[in-house]
């Protein structure tokens, strides 16, 4: 049982998003986040999700506060990944809960491209 804020304090409506240093399952819902180990899935998974957030905003130079030459496609191919990932997440967790993925736009943000 996956427990958050919502109403009846349980939620089957999952949102995969990264961010930094954080565990990226959230409730689709209220916005609680959901550590993965609560999440009944494989260590398998759990292992590429944490390797997954981990190069999340790669893109961005800290040092330099700006963004990586190929930041864009740096940003891409996280949000392609994170794409698969939600597939593998809705295969392993089955069709009691719903899975979204909300895409990465920072990169987009920071060189302040229309889209
Ligand atoms: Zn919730």
């Amino acid at each position: 049982m996956l427990r958050c804020n919502c109403d009846n304090k349980e939620t089957f409506q999952l949102k995969l998003e990264g961010d930094v240093d954080t565990d990226p399952i959230w409730c689709g819902e209220c916005g609680v986040n959901i550590t993965l180990q609560e999440l009944p899935i494989s260590r398998e998974l759990k292992a590429e999700l944490v390797e997954w957030v981990m190069i999340y905003d790669e893109w961005i130079d800290w040092s330099k506060d700006r963004l990586r030459p190929n930041g864009i496609e740096l940003e891409e191919k996280h949000n392609k990944l994170g794409q698969q990932l939600t597939e593998k997440l809705k295969q392993e967790l089955g069709a009691k809960y719903k899975v979204a993925f909300a895409p990465s736009l920072s990169a987009r943000m920071y060189v302040g491209l229309d889209f």
